[in-house]
């Protein structure tokens, strides 16, 4: 058994090569570590040896070799291969222990040129570990200090590491080397023209495409740029096409993918106005006219600066009736001419152009990222995207009142609503129409009485309205509130210890409560 250690972290492998030694398994070496090993008495081969080439350019070029690399891509179980291999005095490596050039401590370390990083990438030392890796039926190849030991403990017990094993190491391997390419391509394209490094790239290139710089982040002192996914979902907010206005702010971009997330969602002609991530008001309608007249009335007050999102077509008097607020972003899979006149006029007003996912505004699986991400301190947090819709059968009545048809039909589109709500959420509706919104309190009583209030300053009587909840009600009071109101029917998901409770008071107040089984926290 030959085994081939090129390594420039040399933690660990005096220890290693001495017990593959003790094993009698044959060390080749490249010129530093084999000085390592020699300086201590083991017998290693050099490669230069093995190759009849020398190491040269610096040691750009070592092991690129047919001798090494026949040696670790060989098929052992091909008659062909091996009569190749003995066709060319080439001895099969059975074990390859790399690690690479440092390139990314050295590119963390302050003031690091651009030289310095070119000679830090690592050219033959990932050759040889794809090599190893891509033949790991038949060679072991260690990447990293840590697996000497296991690989150890099997040779002793066994005299060769095992399938299971082999395997591991070569999907460790193929990590290794995807992560040190990812290090090389964001060092790389981080670098800008003054020399400096640009933040975002070294995070996200590589995965992410770079759309374009922003002027600040959510605040002023803070920089940020836009990315869009290497393979970008159709219909997705990174597809809009900017038709007018002035540039996309760090808070217009989030505020308007909320928008459009929203308004994408619904079938029927609707309008979403988004302030600060929240619906401030949703509405359907026979036109988009109707739809934003409806919506604008939730709260024409947070409405003022809001991001105003359609699922078709803005013509003229849509735009008329938008032009006459102050708007920072509208977006809409298509715009009439004479809407883009209207605008012509507001030349400061974005218009965003977005054409809707293919399979139409319920096609759940296009045009939505099929994974959230959250960045946390140095982590991720990542999950399916919450993609549950619900439809009427999917609705469980709890109480001795029934919802009414129109109930029925407003409680899905509240439902509807309050996913997109930050929690705790808590809707009321009306004929399609959001009649009050509470979002984002940290107790689900106050964003009841938030919503009530809201529903009070624009002027709207919350008699005989539906109210979602985005989460179970914990106990009554929160019902209460809402019939207080005068919510006459009740959606939420119900799982509470106390639903008895819960529904006994809904029986006692007269209204209808149904259960969705779904929770929608959005946080
Ligand atoms: P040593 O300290 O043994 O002289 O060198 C070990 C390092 O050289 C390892 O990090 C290994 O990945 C790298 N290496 C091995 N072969 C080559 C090669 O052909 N070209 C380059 N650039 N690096 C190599």
């Amino acid at each position: 058994m030959n085994a081939l250690l090129s390594v420039s972290d040399k933690a660990g492998i005096l220890e290693f090569a001495q017990a593959l030694h003790g094993l009698g398994i044959r060390l080749l070496s490249t010129g530093g570590t084999a000085q390592l090993l020699q300086s201590h008495g083991l017998p290693v081969t050099e490669v230069a040896e093995v190759t009849g080439f020398p190491e040269m350019l610096d040691g750009r070029v070592k092991t690129l070799h047919p001798k090494v690399h026949g040696g670790l891509l060989a098929r052992r179980d091909l008659p062909e291969h091996m009569a190749a291999l003995a066709a060319h005095g080439i001895a099969t490596i059975d074990l390859l222990v790399v690690n690479l050039y440092p390139f990314e401590k050295t590119v963390a370390r302050a003031g690091c040129t651009l030289e310095e990083a070119i000679e830090n990438i690592d050219i033959g030392g990932p050759a040889m570990v794809r090599s190893a890796a891509k033949n790991w039926k038949d060679v072991a190849v260690l990447t990293d200090a840590s697996q000497y030991e296991g690989v150890l403990a099997e040779l002793r017990a066994q005299g060769k590491v095992s399938d299971r094993t082999r395997f591991a190491l070569s999907v460790a391997a193929f990590n290794r080397i995807s992560n040190y390419d990812a290090a090389i391509s964001d060092y790389l394209s981080s670098l800008q023209e003054d020399g400096s490094r640009s933040l975002f790239a070294a995070q996200a290139n590589g995965r992410f495409v770079k759309l374009q710089d922003l002027r600040y982040g959510e605040n002023p002192h803070q920089q940020a740029a836009f990315y869009r996914d290497l393979y970008p979902a159709p219909g997705s907010l990174v597809m809009a096409q900017q038709l007018q206005g002035k540039e996309l702010s760090y808070n217009n971009i989030a505020d308007a993918d909320a928008a459009w997330e929203c308004v994408k969602s619904f079938d029927q002609c609707a309008c979403v106005i988004v302030k600060h991530a929240n619906p401030c008001g949703v509405a359907t309608g026979k036109h988009p006219l109707e739809a934003y007249g409806k919506a604008f009335q939730t709260d024409p007050t947070s409405a003022f600066g809001g991001i105003i999102a359609f699922n078709t077509t803005v013509r003229g008097e849509a735009a008329q009736a938008i032009a006459k607020q102050f708007v920072e972003v509208l977006i809409a899979p298509e715009f009439s001419e004479d809407a883009l006149a209207v605008f012509r006029n507001k030349p400061n007003v974005r218009l965003l152009k977005i054409a809707l996912p293919p399979g139409g505004a319920s096609d759940w699986d296009q045009g939505r990222n099929a994974v959230d991400v959250k960045r946390v301190g140095s982590g991720l947090l990542m999950q399916t995207a919450d993609n549950r819709e619900l439809t009427l059968a999917d609705l469980k009545v709890v109480t001795a009142r029934q919802p009414t048809p129109a109930e029925l039909q407003d409680l899905l589109f509240a439902w509807k609503v309050a996913k997109y709500v930050k929690s705790n959420a808590i809707v009321f509706c009306k004929d399609g129409m959001t009649m009050g919104v509470g979002a984002g309190q940290m107790s689900r009583l106050d964003s009841a009485r938030i919503a009530g209030i809201k529903a009070q300053h624009a002027k709207l009587s919350l008699q005989g309205t539906v109210v979602a909840s985005d989460a179970f009600f914990p106990f009554r009071d929160g019902l209460d509130v809402v019939v207080d109101a005068g919510a006459t029917c009740v959606i939420q998901p119900g799982g509470s210890m106390r639903d008895n409770e819960v529904i006994a008071a809904a029986d006692e107040r007269g209204v209808a409560m149904v259960f969705s089984g779904v929770r929608h926290f959005r946080h």
